[in-house]
């Protein structure tokens, strides 16, 4: 039986050792955290999962909480500029439908969950957090080691990729606060949809409809230009001044969406979080000093800004594309060509959403602002576009390019 380690028990790495565990292989995580850990930790992102990744999580029977998941079945735009009163105004609002739903489980739900169900299905999980050291001597003992402990101390081992990685620097400030009690959109009552607030030269809030802890729930996440009004989070406030501050920049920069918020509480005192960091693309092969070769995965190797939410979404991609890479491989070595080819085939994929994602960093070129503009009038525009979250490489066949754009919004227009 073929041994593989897993370091990091995040999205990529327990879906691929679920994975693993289901087609024979002799598995183990190595976790930082054990379940009741996670599930009494600060949330670690907003996780929003588009079809195709929850459609890899059911395959391998990990959907365990989509029944009690709000299912969400658009995703609406809404650009504010300033009003002629003063205040922000929205000069854009529309919603597009999607094709299959979305969700969002908190991680601490879902990892904490995994983790027991692994060790259910006959993984091992052995809860320690690794070091460079401890690698180093665990490669020969394994056929494959894979480093999955997203942003963590381990990138170090991966070199950045400089010709797929366009910044140095965080292009966002994050900022996420969990909360109960949010009213519905009063344009669309009755549609879960995740809504994408920008404001220009501000930043964009994202509201997303998900499920906690403590069930249901709304989503606030803010992603602020850096040096601009939603950059205010260095203090690291506690959580009743954190949401406190949040609603005070809701009502001065997205009052639409502070509306829906009279009587909203967070899910838990640990329900937010503050952060940044740059976008990078590294090389999918470690190296450790005594000759051993570890392969990275996900955010470890391919770490965007989540503008798109795409993270989650590309680690599912990654657990399944390096399944299949290392079912492939039967029995032959997992030698650092196969990995170098594993991380190929992935980045086939995750290429179209990163350059998709380094793009809707910057202010959006005239042409872009057309199809969203059109968006609010043709329903065809606003489906294509939030279908993109879901699978982005349709976006190279009419979105970046203005003549795509103009032939596109032209065959759909009425005559
Ligand atoms: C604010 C925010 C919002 C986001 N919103 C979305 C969204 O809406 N949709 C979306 O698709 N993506 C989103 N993302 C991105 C998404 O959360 C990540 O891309 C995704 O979780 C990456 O999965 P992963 O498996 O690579 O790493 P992680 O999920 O980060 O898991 C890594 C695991 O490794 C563990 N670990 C780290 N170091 C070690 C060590 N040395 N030893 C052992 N264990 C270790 C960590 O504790 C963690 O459990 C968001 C991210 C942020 C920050």
């Amino acid at each position: 039986m073929r041994k593989v380690l897993i370091v990091g028990a995040g999205q990529s790495g327990l879906q691929l050792a679920l994975g693993l565990v289901d087609g024979g292989y002799d598995v183990t995580v190595m976790s930082a955290r054990t379940p009741e850990e996670i599930r009494g930790g600060r949330v670690m992102s907003t996780q929003c999962m588009f079809g195709p990744a929850l459609q890899h999580e059911r395959d391998l029977g990990l959907n365990l909480w989509e029944e009690a998941t709000p299912d969400v079945r658009g995703l609406g735009l809404s650009v504010g500029v300033p009003g002629e009163g003063g205040g922000v105004q929205r000069a854009l609002d529309w919603l597009g439908l999607l094709d299959e739903v979305a969700q969002s489980v908190d991680q601490r739900v879902k990892m904490a969950g995994w983790l027991e169900l692994l060790e259910d299905r006959g993984g091992k999980v052995v809860y320690h957090g690794v070091t460079t050291a401890d690698l180093d001597s665990l490669t020969s003992l394994y056929d494959l080691v894979v480093v999955a402990a997203g942003k963590g101390e381990l990138v170090q081992l991966f070199d950045r990729d400089p010709e797929r990685s366009p910044y140095r620097e965080p292009q966002r400030v994050l900022s996420v606060a969990y909360v109960h009690g949010m009213e519905p959109r009063p344009e669309h009552p009755d549609v879960h949809a995740v809504r994408f607030n920008a404001v220009p030269g501000v930043g964009e809030l994202f509201v997303i409809p998900g499920f906690t802890l403590s069930g249901p729930c709304e989503i606030l996440f803010f992603e602020g230009l850096p040096g601009g009004p939603l950059d205010c989070w260095d203090d690291r406030p506690g959580p009743a001044e954190h949401l406190d501050r949040t609603l005070r920049l809701m009502r001065e920069f997205m009052p639409w969406e502070h509306d829906r918020c009279r009587s909203v509480e967070l899910t838990d005192a640990r329900a937010t979080l503050t952060g940044s960091y740059p976008p990078v693309v590294r090389k999918p092969v470690g190296r450790l000093p005594a000759g051993g070769r570890v392969l990275g995965m996900a955010d470890v190797v391919v770490a965007n800004d989540p503008i798109t939410g795409q993270g989650s979404n590309n680690a599912a991609k990654c657990a399944a594309s390096y399944l299949d890479s290392i079912e492939e491989r039967g029995d032959r070595p997992f030698d650092e060509e196969w990995m170098a080819g594993a991380f190929e085939s992935y980045w086939e994929h995750a290429r179209h959403a990163t350059f998709w994602t380094n793009a809707m960093l910057q202010p959006p070129p005239e042409h872009i602002m057309r199809i969203f503009g059109a968006a609010s009038e043709l329903p065809a525009v606003a489906g294509r576009f939030v279908n993109a979250f879901a699978d982005p490489s349709d976006l190279r066949h009419w979105f970046f390019d203005p003549d795509l754009a103009d032939r596109y919004l032209t065959s759909v227009s009425p005559a």
